[in-house]
């Protein structure tokens, strides 16, 4: 979260998810133990940052971004397009990550 305030905004949870590192990514899940590696299916560290930043099976979608600075949060959720983009890096990160048994 670029900054913290008393006032709050909602957004979807994917983008909830994308902006707190704390979702359905390899890297949350190994952290506590429910995953037993934090690698992507590329074989890097699996966290929100490599998926928005390096990871080639999320290139297409990466390339449909627009922003000068990807670790702007503020700026990159500020435009809708970027906002349906997180959102499919999201749902393909999430369609990745497999269920965790109850
Ligand atoms: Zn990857």
């Amino acid at each position: 979260m670029p900054e913290v305030k008393l006032a709050t905004r909602l957004y979807c949870p994917t983008i909830t998810q994308v902006l707190t590192g704390h979702g359905r990514f390899p890297a949350y899940f190994n952290r506590f133990g429910l995953a037993a590696n934090a690698l992507c299916q590329c074989g890097e560290i699996g966290d929100v940052w490599h998926y928005l930043s390096s990871c080639p099976t999320t290139e297409f979608m990466r390339r449909q971004i627009r922003t000068n600075d990807i670790s702007d949060f503020k700026a990159l959720i500020s435009d809708p397009r970027n906002v349906y983009w997180i959102q499919q890096i999201s749902r393909h990160v999430n369609d990745l990550t497999p269920t965790i048994p109850q």
